[in-house]
């Protein structure tokens, strides 16, 4: 075999072995490739796109030899880690938060060549340069690597004395990595670090899977309700609320817990250990909908979010983008919704008058406003924002879903490319719209504008319709700018003006019907995956608390779907599930398979099928007597279904099923009397259910140390 294909295969196996996965993402590869050949790399990937598994799986590849990646943060750093360890890659992190003999320790295994990956802060690579120089080094990673550049908005001062590495290590290849980067800042950071015509792996910043919706002046209550049925669609999908300000925070917090909603405030001005525990609760899925402000950001990056709701209008698109962001990380569906009330345009705009950069941010802001109203392809116009062309629309935004107000805007588009053609491609859109309109003044008369036959041939639109269709042109790549704001045709507005190409335009604001965004409403009843997926959902988060790690870190959604697509029986199919490495398969396989196999005898026999009535009601939230009616049943046939589903691990939360004190009356009974007699004392099904509950906690605290509940 060839030393080419022999890497690959190598690469390949440490992949399915440590993460459970079949092939690698686009660009991975090829990063991994020139590492493992020892030159330099930059990686600029979405968040999301799968960054880790850049310099992961190089680090791999050299064991005996650590890999020394710079993080700027704590929070991304332990998490990094705990993933890590959890797959079986020995990891670990240098930093303040730790004591002495622990940092002394962890630096001491790595010069044994123990570690595979060695996280740290950038001051402390500094301040601690002679421990480098014992290590075994395998590569640099260089993480957020846009905070060296001046021009990268995270500017961090202790980052730019990175670029002594390349002069100390000059063997040693360096990979860059981050999510944000324009041209300029890309440059930046292989400058300052000195990479060596390093391997360039840029992709696109479009994230597909979420999907984009703006909610324009919700009624009265609506902000609320449109949350509270988002929570209640699923109870284990985690979503962050963002709000304006600390006290909106705490109020919307309470006011979904008023409505059942199990929600929790997160904001700068609380404690460090009760922001610290209500993030942990986050995490593990103790709590589902966290209301927070922007303080609420980064360290959260890893989580399995399914939806972000923008309560209040965010600052800019940058920020937008960032916070949407935290949703579908694992490329999963995942859904983001702003809403737009007038009073918050104005809030922000006080904000912005506030700060050192007024002009900027006051731009910044309309351009915002551009987003929130625009009836285009929401995605198209957030990357365009960020210098990017789509192809076509997205098909999976509001207005891609509910088109509204599109007309045959190819003799508009001609006009203005032909205006721009025949003024030589040298003036800037007022300009533009004066030529259309035939408005004199003395601009116009100073270039000659008048005397172009396409002077006044669009005099029928509007001054304001005419900009606005000509921002519409840029975005769809028909004209571009120049950054002196002068206009060109592009290739495709070309094909335009020789009549080989349809443009479709919206219509402005004012020519359209208004239009309200329905959503379908969705059944509470799922197919059979998605049941299986909830089942297992469950089970993660019960695992996730008793072991105090974050969810995801047991399995991500996307395992989890996979899972529940496979429904693998033995050891050999559940190795093929996404993301299981052999690490976790000897951790979780019998435990998942256990409830699986549970799962799918239900049904078989019409006890089961009831009990798998039972069993989804309960999970979209019923009470106990609210399914009851629904399936015409007693309360107590309900309770005894219930208890058979806690003996088979298919109900592991027993929060609503009985009342604390009656369970702990039973369970204090049961050294008293007999089973027989408990049940009489008690409601049918009652006894029955709490002998189940008990039995659940023998069984559990046999495998863990930690009991769940009660505490
Ligand atoms: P980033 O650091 O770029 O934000 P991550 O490295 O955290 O992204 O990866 C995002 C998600 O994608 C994680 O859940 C990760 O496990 C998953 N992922 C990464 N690479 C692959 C792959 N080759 N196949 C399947 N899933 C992957
Ligand atoms: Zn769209």
């Amino acid at each position: 075999m060839n030393v080419i294909t022999d890497l690959r295969n190598r690469a390949l196996s440490l992949l399915k072995s440590f993460y459970g996965y079949n092939d690698f993402r686009p660009g991975q590869y090829e990063v991994v490739e020139a590492l493992a050949g020892g030159r330099d790399a930059l990686v600029i990937m979405p968040t999301g796109g799968g960054k880790s598994i850049c310099y992961q799986l190089p680090a791999l590849l050299f064991p005996g030899r650590v890999a020394v990646v710079v993080s700027p943060l704590i929070a991304l750093m332990q998490d990094q880690t705990m993933a890590l360890r959890a797959n079986g890659i020995p990891a670990a992190a240098l930093h303040s938060g730790q004591d002495d003999a622990t940092n002394r320790r962890i630096i001491d295994a790595a010069m044994r060549g123990r570690l595979q990956l060695l996280y740290i802060s950038p001051e402390r690579l500094l301040s601690d340069c002679e421990m480098l120089e014992r290590l075994p080094l395998s590569l640099f990673a260089i993480d957020e690597a846009h905070c060296i550049s001046q021009w990268g908005h995270d500017f961090r001062p202790d980052y730019t004395a990175l670029s002594a590495l390349k002069l100390n290590y000059p063997q040693v290849p360096i990979v860059a990595l981050t999510a944000t980067a324009d041209a300029a800042t890309r440059e930046d950071i292989v400058n300052q670090l000195g990479l060596k015509e390093p391997y360039r792996y840029i992709s696109s910043f479009d994230r597909p899977n979420i999907s984009l919706t703006v909610i324009r002046n919700p009624a009265q209550g609506e902000r609320l309700k449109t949350i509270v049925r988002q929570a209640k669609r699923n109870p284990l999908d985690a979503g962050i609320v963002y709000c304006l300000s600390r006290k909106n925070a705490e109020s919307v917090a309470k006011q979904l817990v008023k409505k059942g909603v199990n929600a929790a405030c997160y904001h700068a001005g609380m404690d460090t250990p009760s922001r610290d525990r209500t993030l942990k609760a986050f995490l593990c899925g103790e709590v589902q909908v966290m209301c927070a402000t922007v303080a609420f950001g980064m360290g959260i990056d890893k989580s399995n979010i399914r939806w972000v709701i923008h309560y209040n209008i965010p600052s800019n698109i940058e920020s937008y983008y960032q916070e949407i962001g935290r949703a579908g990380r694992d490329g999963m569906p995942a859904e983001a919704i702003m809403f737009f009330v007038y009073p918050d345009l104005v809030i922000r705009r006080q904000f912005a008058d506030a700060t050192t950069q007024k002009n900027i941010n006051h731009d910044k802001l309309r351009r915002l406003e551009d987003y929130i109203v625009t009836p285009m392809c929401r995605r198209r116009v957030l990357l365009d924002y960020f210098g990017e062309k789509a192809a076509c629309d997205c098909g999976n935004c509001d207005n891609c879903r509910n088109p509204i107000g599109r007309f045959d805007g190819t003799i508009v588009a001609q006009k203005a490319l032909s205006g721009i053609k025949r003024s030589g491609e040298t003036i800037g859109a007022n300009l533009l719209v004066s030529l259309l309109r035939g408005t004199m003044s003395t601009a116009v008369r100073d270039a000659g504008l008048h005397r172009l036959p396409t002077f006044g041939c669009g005099a029928d639109v509007t001054a304001n319709d005419w900009q606005y269709f000509i921002r519409q042109l840029i975005i769809m790549d028909y004209i571009a700018v120049a950054d002196d704001g002068r206009l060109s045709a592009t290739e495709k507005g070309m094909e335009v003006l020789r009549g080989r190409l349809r443009v479709e335009l919206c219509m402005p604001e004012s020519g359209r019907p208004a239009a309200a965004a329905k959503r379908k409403p969705t059944a509470i009843i799922a197919d059979a995956d998605e049941q299986l997926t909830t089942q297992l959902k469950i089970l993660r988060s019960l695992l996730a608390k008793m072991e105090q790690k974050p969810a995801y870190i047991v399995f991500s959604d996307a395992t989890l779907v996979d899972m529940s697509r496979r429904r693998p029986l033995d050891m050999e199919s559940f190795l093929q599930v996404q993301g299981v490495g052999d690490v976790k398969a000897n951790r979780y396989g019998e435990i998942f398979m256990n409830v699986i196999r549970a799962f799918r005898d239900l049904g078989t026999s019409p006890a089961g099928k009831v009990g798998k009535d039972v069993l989804l009601r309960f999970n979209a939230g019923r009470a106990v007597q609210e399914i009851a009616d629904e399936l015409r049943i007693t309360p107590g046939a309900v309770l005894r279904h219930m208890a058979i589903l806690i003996d088979r691990d298919l109900i592991v939360y027993f929060h609503d099923i009985i009342p604390l004190e009656v369970y702990r009356a039973i369970s204090d009974m049961t050294r008293t009397k007999t089973k027989e007699e408990i049940g009489l004392l008690y409601p049918d099904g009652q006894a029955a259910v709490a002998f189940a509950i008990m039995r659940h906690f023998e069984r559990w605290n046999s495998r863990r140390p930690t009991t769940p509940w009660p505490k």
